[in-house]
């Protein structure tokens, strides 16, 4: 286990952990752009940012390597995502740090997302012997009719700051073993996370050896501008983009005037029904991860608690505790459960809501900023737990902060179409002893989201399914299933061993 970060010095222990992963010291000093660490808000690294034309050159030589990797037949593409996962194996804990360090996540959460790395990579591994399609009956006698899938070419990667690295492995791994190269613009508020796993995976390609080529796998580093660099380039067939819907808004119309494929992963407003048969004591420890772990910056995070009106007041004053006692601070000390929104805008945007919570009629608990006089450019804040009249206002948005909006319901069919009436439809959850109630909300009549739980709360997806959600936060399909076709493309094939030429629905076509 790593030691935990000593804030005093966070510069150096950022040099030091990358230098572990394989990254220069030198790539950390002396660039344009500032790599900060939202524990104290310091700058702890300046590096380089790529600029438009170094995007066009980096989707140049990935479209190169893509044209050599997509010939080395699919198990053995599988070998350099199982050295992949290796890697990360062995250097689990210092990149875990470096998420607590970059992303402000506490030690457990950092770890986590390496993990579910690892868990990707392994799936993938498996994958590269599975990319099957199907054989299908033809109308034809002496003809063969199936599809086979191909590579696509190079897969744009655009990531956020909340899931530094794990989204990006979930594109990855799968594309890799789909023969495709990836270029990675990581969110410009975490550029470290991407840089070590490069230089991990570059250790991976070492390993491997010569038939991967070198461009397998770039980072591009800089703001939105280039990350429109990589979406408009015709030669990048497809984006998966993660981040805000408004991001989304920005990026999916812009592939598809190309004619590209984009796999969108964007925001949530995630609820749960507590039904009046729930068991309360699980539901307290769901909700309580669920809205306020990870500082309520995941996409999955709990936002909108719908009650049933007979167990409001054995629940709620329960939650209000729990979130006035929740530890707060420095994200890899022990005990800590809840460490720093990411930046001062994160912070003000969730001042907003909760002055437009109050505004309609909310009662707020919680919410103040802490540390403030120990840390004063990190913003850390007391969760806040919102008693509101109605989903009105501020909750029918996201607000990437930790804010819980808590409501009242009579009847299913009410919490249901309060659970569908915003815009976002990634995850949503129900807790319930109630066979009926449970199957009605995972049913066709239930929650609309990509992610529908029972009895645990939205957030914490394993790789497994397929993760993604409808509406507003765009369609997109990432990790497990068979997510790993929007990394393929799709080809019929009909072949003719007749030595005949019988034209498909009978048509005749006869020439001499
Ligand atoms: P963001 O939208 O600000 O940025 C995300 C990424 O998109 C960054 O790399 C950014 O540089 C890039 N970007 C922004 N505008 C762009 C444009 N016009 N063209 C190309 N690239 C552009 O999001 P954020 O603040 O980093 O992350 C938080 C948001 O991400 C939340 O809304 C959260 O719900 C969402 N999110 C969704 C998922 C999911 O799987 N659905 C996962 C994690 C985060």
């Amino acid at each position: 286990m790593a030691a935990p970060l000593d804030t005093r010095r966070l510069p150096e222990e950022t040099i030091e952990l990358m230098a572990r992963m394989g990254v220069e010291p030198s790539r950390l000093s002396g660039g344009s752009m500032a790599a900060k660490s939202p524990i104290t808000g310091e700058a702890v690294a300046q590096i380089n940012e790529h600029s438009a034309d170094d995007v066009a050159k980096i989707v140049g030589k990935a479209h190169e390597a893509f044209t050599t990797w997509r010939t080395v037949p699919a198990p053995q593409r599988g070998e350099l995502v199982r050295l992949l996962g290796e890697e990360l194996r062995v250097h689990k804990d210092d990149l875990g740090l470096l998420v607590s360090l970059e992303a402000g996540k506490i030690t457990s959460e950092g770890l986590g997302e390496v993990q579910e790395m690892i868990d990707i990579c392994d799936f993938a591994v498996g994958l590269s012997r599975q990319l099957y399609g199907l054989t299908i009956a033809t109308e034809r006698p002496g003809h063969r009719m199936m599809e086979t899938w191909h590579p696509m070419g190079v897969i744009g990667v655009i990531s956020a700051f909340n899931f530094p690295v794990a989204v990006w492995s979930w594109n990855a791994a799968l594309a890799f073993v789909c023969g495709n190269s990836v270029v990675w613009k990581p969110s410009e508020k975490s550029p470290l996370t991407a840089m070590a796993v490069e230089a991990l995976f570059q250790k991976a390609r070492a390993k491997f050896g010569a038939d991967a080529p070198e461009n397998l796998l770039q980072v591009v580093n800089g703001a939105r501008e280039t990350g429109a660099a990589l979406v408009d380039d015709t030669r990048v067939p497809v984006i998966s983009a993660t981040g805000s819907t408004r991001m989304g808004q920005q990026v999916g119309p812009r592939v598809a005037q190309r004619f590209g494929r984009s796999i969108l992963e964007l925001g949530g407003n995630n609820a749960a029904i507590v039904g009046a048969s729930a068991d309360l004591d699980l539901a307290l420890r769901a909700i309580a991860f669920a809205a306020m772990g990870t500082a309520g910056q995941r996409c999955t995070t709990l936002r909108r608690l719908i009650t049933h009106e007979s167990v409001y007041d054995a629940l709620i004053p329960r939650l209000i505790k729990a979130y006035s006692s929740v530890q707060i601070g420095i994200p890899t000390e022990e005990g800590t459960l809840i460490g720093p929104l990411i930046d001062k805008d994160a912070y003000e945007a969730m001042q907003q809501a909760l002055a437009a919570a109050r505004a309609a009629g909310g009662t707020v608990h919680g919410g103040e900023r802490v540390l403030a006089d120990v840390y004063p450019d990190a913003y850390y804040v007391q969760p806040a737990l919102v008693e509101m009249p109605a989903q009105t206002g501020p909750v029918l948005e996201e607000t990437f902060a930790p804010i819980l909006y808590v409501m009242r319901f009579k009847e299913l069919d009410e919490a249901i179409d309060m659970q569908n009436g915003v815009a976002a439809g990634l995850s949503s959850s129900i807790f319930t002893s109630s066979l009926a109630e449970a199957e009605t909300f995972t049913s066709a009549v239930g929650s609309d989201c990509g992610i529908a739980n029972v009895n645990i709360g939205p957030s914490g997806a394993e790789i497994g399914g397929a993760f993604g959600g409808e509406k507003e936060t765009g369609g997109g399909r990432e990790a497990g299933s068979d997510a790993w076709k929007a990394y393929m493309r799709r080809a019929t094939n009909t072949i003719n061993y007749s030595g005949a030429l019988p034209l498909a629905q009978g048509v005749k076509f006869d020439v001499e």
